[in-house]
Formats: structure tokens, sequence, C-alpha cells
């Protein structure tokens, strides 16, 4: 039995997010687009074909064309002319969700601009998979996308950045990590938490938590391979001390509970809700 069904789509342009890694993390509402589509359009179309492969779906006598970067502006109305004919286009870049760090965004925007239907299958995205296994607060984050490949704009970056107080999440090259750890390191100060999520979802994935300044250590000898998610710790809120947290956390137990206050502490001082959680249950049993 085939994992998708047989459906009609509706005319209009289909973004449907793929695997970062493995292959059977795709929706089964992806799965139907990808099967029922009039056209399919993609980053790499080698990369497409072999989902369908292993998803088994026939390509059949659909066209698959290719759409990225350096061919959008000869591709696009070509792509454009099918919609304006009542046709269904479904694209998928190389991995997790077009338009994230990945090609679809002018294509959307003349889509719109014609006044055709635009619909996402979601799925996978780096972004999002790293965030939720860092461990650092996921209530305010600040996606950057890739750091310049410029050693000075990265710094730049990194200064313009240094006092955001949610987690900031780049995405990099394996080969320049530990450059940019180093500068990282600099910038915000060797005691700021920083996680490294490598291939992400696939045989070897490796997700390595510490202070830049160890993560820096830790990488500074070894060639890393794969793919790169860095995520860094807000500024937090460096002008409260921690008696002050202590009183406020009192003050929410009066009249919340322990999850509650620690929820509102947090929040109010973007601070790490685990940290606030403990200390909140520590003093409601009266410990110290
Ligand atoms: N559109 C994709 C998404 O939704 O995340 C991102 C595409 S972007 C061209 C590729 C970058 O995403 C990689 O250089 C890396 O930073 C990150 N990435 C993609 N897959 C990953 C994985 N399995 N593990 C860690 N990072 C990954």
């Amino acid at each position: 039995m085939s994992n998708y069904k047989s459906i009609k789509l509706s005319p209009g342009l289909y973004f449907v997010s793929t695997p970062i890694g493995s292959a059977r993390d795709i929706t089964l509402r992806a799965l139907d687009i990808l099967a029922n589509a009039d056209v399919l359009a993609a980053e790499d179309t080698r990369t497409l074909k072999k989902l369908l492969e292993i998803h088994g779906i026939k390509l059949k006598n659909r066209s698959l064309i290719s759409y990225h970067d350096y061919n959008g502006s000869k591709r696009r109305p070509k792509l454009l002319a099918y919609l304006e004919n009542g046709k269904s286009v479904a694209y998928a870049s190389e991995a997790g969700t077009p338009l994230i760090a990945d090609p679809g965004f002018s294509l959307l925007n003349e889509v719109l601009s014609l006044g055709n239907n635009v619909t996402s299958a979601p799925g996978p995205c780096a972004l999002i998979a790293a965030l939720t296994v860092a461990g650092l607060p996921t209530d305010r984050f600040y996606f950057e996308g890739f750091l310049p490949s410029n050693k000075s704009q990265r710094e730049l970056k990194f200064r313009e950045l240094k006092s955001y107080p949610g987690t900031l999440i780049f995405y990099e090259s394996a080969k320049r990590l530990n450059d940019t750890l180093e500068k990282a390191t600099e910038v915000f100060g060797g005691n700021r938490q920083g996680v490294i999520c490598r291939e992400l979802t696939k045989k070897f994935e490796d997700i390595q938590r510490s202070s830049l300044k160890k993560l820096s250590e830790f990488y500074c000898d070894k060639k890393i391979k794969g793919e790169v998610v860095i995520l860094v710790a807000g500024a937090g809120n460096p002008d409260i001390h921690q008696s002050e947290i202590e009183q406020h956390v009192k003050d929410a137990l009066k009249f919340m509970s322990v999850k509650d206050s620690a929820e509102a502490v947090a929040l109010a001082f973007n601070l790490p809700r685990r940290d606030i959680y403990q200390l909140a249950l520590q003093i409601k049993s009266g410990g110290d």
C-alpha cells in the first residue's frame, strides 16, 4: 500500500518541506502533494527524484523543472504560465523548508502579485529542529540565516546581535565553524552558552552544549564535516541580580503555582525557564 492518496489538487503553488536528513521525515500531506501535483519543480531535481523513489511516487509524464537561485528569473515565467493555466505546481528546495535560507521568495512574490494561490505543506526545518533540542530558551529567538563568509562582516554581525536578549540561531558551513566560534567567543564572551547541532536527523547526529569558550576549544583541533546550526544564548538581562530574581519568584508564588510563577518570571526577565522553575521549587519547599 502506498503512503499517499490520490487527490485532485486545486490550482496554485505548493511549497513542500522535505527532510533535512532522514528521508522518513516527510509528512503524508507532502507526499500527497508530490504525488498529485500537475507539475513538480525543485532546487535540485536529482534530490527530489530520489525522494520520490524512496516513497514510491512515480513522476509519470509530469514535468520536473529545475528552479534555483541562478536560473530563477528564466524559469519563473514558465512556472507562472502553468499556474495561469490552472495547474498545480509543487516546489521543493534541496532540503527542509523552501524560502528558509533557500530559493522561493521571488517566485512567491510573483505568484502573489498575479493573484494565484499559494499553499504551504510545512515540515522539517533545520533551525526549528536545532532550537527544539538545544536547551536554550525557545520563547524568543532570532534567526540570522547564513553568516557572512567575510570575517570582518561576521564580526560586525555578532556585534550587532550582542545584546539581543533571545536565543540566536545561525546557519554556518562546517569548514568555518572553528573561525566562527573563535569570533563568537571574543564578541559574546567565553561564558555565553552555545550549542552546535551537526547532522541533525542523520546517522552521525551530534549536539554539543557548552560555553562558547569550551566549544571553541573542543572544535579547534577537529576537522568538521556535515551540516551545522550554531545557537548562542541571548544576552539575558545582565542588570538583574539573583536576589532580585528570588524576590520576584517569592512574590509570584503568593498568588500563582510554581509552574506559572516560573513561567512569568522567566518570561519577564528572559531567563531560562528550567532554572527559574528549579528556583521556584526550592523556594516553595523552603530550601535554599
Ligand atoms: N531550507 C533549509 C531549512 O529549512 O532549514 C535550510 C537550507 S540551507 C541551504 C542549508 C543549511 O541548513 C546548512 O548549511 C545548515 O546550516 C542547515 N542544515 C540543513 N540540514 C541540516 C542538518 N541535518 N543538520 C544541521 N544543520 C542543517
